[in-house]
């Protein structure tokens, strides 16, 4: 069986990552699945341990970081968020596609690992509305508002590092173009393996 593929999606916050993600997965593409992180932020309502995020305190995920368990950590705003190293490990050698929906400081750790992953950069459609995607999800403080905005502009800058560039103004759009993206590296001839000989008349 061949290993799945490691698609790394992220962009700015309010960029809709998270939002494309859904509805990407809601396409039920075979093999298909979603990293879930470890993360010392509180849970939001509705929010579940163990699907939305592994909620940890801050003690536990230092440790895990002591103890080389992510792939990849970073401090977002005031939180920590990590990938669970054997979780994903896990999922790749049984030949499922695995999503790592990060922040941006997260991928460039995975690119330097993982250099073999998809890297997909979710880009808003302008600045005008990534504020006010912002403002109206209405889960953040002001101050928090603020900061992320701050971020946008560095962090749209750090979109050259990616392999692919998906403008976000539709959901639906967005995620078939997503779709495209894993179906055209699915078939990239570095991925395959062909049994040449298989073709070869007697
Ligand atoms: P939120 O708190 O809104 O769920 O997520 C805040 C940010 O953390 C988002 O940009 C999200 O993509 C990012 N994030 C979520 N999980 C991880 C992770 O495992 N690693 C990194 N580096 N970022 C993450």
């Amino acid at each position: 069986m061949s290993e799945g593929l490691l698609i790394i999606i992220s962009g700015p916050s309010g960029a809709g990552k998270g939002t494309v993600c859904k509805e990407l997965l809601s396409m039920n593409l075979p093999d298909l699945e979603l990293s879930v992180s470890a993360t010392t932020r509180k849970p939001r309502t509705g929010e579940l341990e163990g699907i939305s995020y592994f909620f940890k305190e801050k003690e536990e995920f230092v440790q895990m970081i002591n103890q080389n368990e992510f792939i990849e950590y970073a401090q977002v705003y005031d939180n920590f968020y990590g990938t669970p190293r054997s979780y994903v490990q896990n999922k790749l050698d049984s030949g499922k596609d695995v999503i790592l929906e990060i922040d941006i400081q997260g991928a460039m750790q995975v690119k330097k690992n993982n250099p073999e992953g998809v890297f997909v950069f979710i880009m808003p459609p302008s600045f005008e509305e990534l504020k006010h995607r912002i403002i109206s999800r209405g889960t953040d403080s002001h101050k928090d508002i603020l900061k992320r905005l701050h971020e946008a502009y560095r962090e749209v800058l750090l979109s050259r590092n990616y392999d692919y560039i998906v403008t976000n103004d539709d959901v639906k759009t967005a995620a078939d173009k997503v779709r495209s993206i894993i179906t055209a590296e699915k078939c990239k001839l570095q991925r395959t393996k062909i049994d040449y000989e298989s073709y070869k008349e007697d």
